[in-house]
């Protein structure tokens, strides 16, 4: 078992000598307990009510009776501190783990996201690292000191057999201890399987958590609240029985191993019977298989929790050891600046099964602007997010200048690219920071003028704290429009040659349009552009015209040739025209 955690022990190598410290407080701990209490029932009661036991000096009955809180205390103090450092170490090692799993969040391919909702990644990030935690808290409490417990135990049993009948004796008393190990590795298995589906079933509950969340609008709007509770419903059921099939053998543990104890303390009171052993060394003997049986109880407690806790660590590992198919080129083509010229050729890519793009090929040359145009769904934006290789080409090659994307550091290649999407994310930050994004390193100057190029500034000064004003979850606070601004001053501040803009379809408020559009032209010159195009004004302007047609480019030219050539195109400029016109 250990096995599995072994790829993190060197997690630990900064904390071995807390580590071998806290072994130590634990052994002596457990010495304590399994040892200092069967020593007492030998020593001390015999000598406190022993019928011919001699009177005591005052400092002798001292001694005597503070043998216990003296065991109690020893028990106590290295109990913790071997509790407290064990801990110390296995939850530094849980902190690596669960940033390990963040940092792959941020480097996993886009197409990974696609396969698994966000609720199950929160749920595996939080709850799964959560109960790795607990188990490794519950294993640093015991794996050390209750071996020590059962060492000591069994260490006064053999002393105290030695004096009296030699070997048998030992083996009468712990003629129960192997039997126990039947309970434990049965239960043990059963646990295993149980605890992946727990986790399982909460992810599921995070993600219907997280869906509902997001869609507050819609399940008011179209009056989903009964059924959304309803679905919810059957994911917390799911989750119960989950929970409770694993209750139902976790707690049998306990109780079958006392029994099965119980069997050797009536074989000791047999054998006791048989050579009329006297009571003090009797109850010795039972304190001490009493303190034997415990540790041997919380251990086989432990192997269910680690179980657990390695249902969990799956959970984790699943992402953590997911292959990051979009990456830096082993020998990455140096890149220091591109014009920005950028070509497909032959390029097929897929999602699933079905292809969004076959067989496109075309050049975009440097600093001039390109419409993607197309009915919805046609892959105008799946060509776009090849650019930047948010997906990897199934079969032909993306290349700018004539480099092929996959051959360039990402950094590289996504420095020379600026993004402004339909619907910009903005974070839960000041205005300020927000704008920083769009570069590493931008002075506040610069920052400032992209505002103003982006007529941005104009609204950020009438917000109550100006540049310091926190925007809200996702901008919350600000309008449609605003985030469009907010977006364009960051595409301003990346200096990038080329841009991709997916226009807004939502109407803005005539305000913000006619600011969104200026500020758009500006930020466009010299600039390859590439436009998913909603609207028939920047249609116009572009000096290419990709028609998208089911995963294909219908046709392709400037407005003039294809609104005379291609019937698809005039419809949809017709349709646009119209839609303008309103
Ligand atoms: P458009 O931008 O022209 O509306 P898209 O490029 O978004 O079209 O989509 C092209 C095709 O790929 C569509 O059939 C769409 O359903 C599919 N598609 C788009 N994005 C994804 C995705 N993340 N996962 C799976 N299929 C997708």
């Amino acid at each position: 078992m250990l096995r599995r955690f072994r790829p993190y022990f060197h997690y630990l190598r900064e904390h071995r000598s807390l580590l071998l410290l806290g072994i130590l407080c634990g052994v002596i701990s457990g010495i304590a307990t399994g040892a200092g209490l069967p020593l007492m029932v030998d020593r001390v009661f015999p000598v406190v009510f022993g019928a011919n036991a001699a009177p005591l000096s005052n400092w002798q009955l001292a001694v005597v009776v503070l043998w216990l809180p003296l065991v109690f205390t020893l028990r106590g103090v290295f109990g913790y501190l071997n509790a407290y450092l064990i801990q110390l170490a296995g939850t530094r090692v849980l902190e690596s783990i669960r940033r390990d799993f963040f940092r792959k969040l941020q480097v996993l391919p886009l197409s990974f996201f696609g396969r698994h909702s966000s609720g199950d990644l929160i749920s595996r990030g939080l709850a799964d690292a959560n109960q790795l935690q607990f188990t490794l808290t519950t294993v640093a409490n015991e794996i050390v000191k209750s071996p020590a417990t059962l060492v000591g135990a069994i260490g006064v049993i053999a002393y105290k057999a030695y004096q009296i009948d030699g070997l048998s004796l030992v083996l009468v008393c712990l003629a129960a201890v192997p039997l126990t190990v039947l309970p434990i590795r049965h239960i043990g298995k059963k646990l295993a399987r149980r605890s992946g589906s727990i986790q399982r079933e909460l992810g599921a509950v995070s993600s219907r958590f997280n869906e509902n969340l997001a869609a507050a609008r819609e399940i008011r709007a179209f009056g989903l609240e009964d059924r959304e509770t309803a679905r919810f419903s059957l994911v917390t059921r799911a989750l119960i029985t989950a929970q409770m099939k694993f209750v139902k053998y976790e707690k049998a543990l306990a109780p079958m191993i006392e029994i099965i104890s119980t069997l050797g303390i009536a074989g000791t009171l047999l054998y006791a019977y048989r050579i009329h052993l006297d009571l003090p060394t009797f109850m010795a003997l039972i304190t001490a298989l009493y303190a034997s049986y415990e540790p041997v109880k919380r251990l086989g407690a432990l192997n269910n929790e680690t179980k657990r806790g390695l249902g969990a660590l799956d959970r984790l590992e699943a992402i953590l050891n997911e292959p990051v198919t979009i990456k830096d080129p082993p020998q990455p083509v140096p890149v220091s600046r591109l014009r920005g010229e950028i070509a497909f050729s032959g390029v097929t890519f897929a999602y699933g099964d079905s292809p969004a793009l076959s067989d496109v090929t075309v050049t975009i040359p440097a600093g001039t602007v390109c419409a993607l145009v197309g009915p919805s769904g046609a892959g105008k934006s799946t060509f776009a997010n090849l650019v930047p290789r948010f997906y990897e080409v199934g079969a032909g090659a993306v290349t700018i200048d004539g480099i092929d994307v996959r051959q360039m550091k990402l950094a590289d290649l996504r420095r020379h690219i600026a993004l402004v999407s339909q619907e910009p994310v903005l974070f839960n930050d000041t205005i300020y920071e927000n704008l920083r994004l769009g570069r590493e390193g931008a002075t506040r100057d610069e920052i400032m003028a992209a505002a103003v190029d982006a007529h941005a500034d104009e609204f950020i000064r009438q917000l109550p704290l100006g540049y310091e004003t926190i925007v809200g979850e996702r901008g919350a606070l600000l309008s449609g429009g605003q985030k469009q601004r907010v977006a364009i001053a960051r595409a301003f501040l990346r200096h990038a040659p080329i841009l991709i803009l997916d226009e807004a379809t939502s109407a803005l408020d005539s305000d913000s349009e006619a600011a969104v559009q200026d500020a758009l032209r500006k930020l466009v010159q010299g600039k390859t552009v590439l436009i998913i195009a909603h609207r028939f004004s920047t249609i116009r302007d572009a000096s290419q015209i990709l028609v998208f047609d089911r995963g294909r480019i219908a046709a392709s030219g400037d407005h003039t040739a294809l609104y005379a050539g291609n019937a698809l195109y005039k419809s949809l400029y017709d349709r646009q025209s119209a839609h303008g016109a309103q």
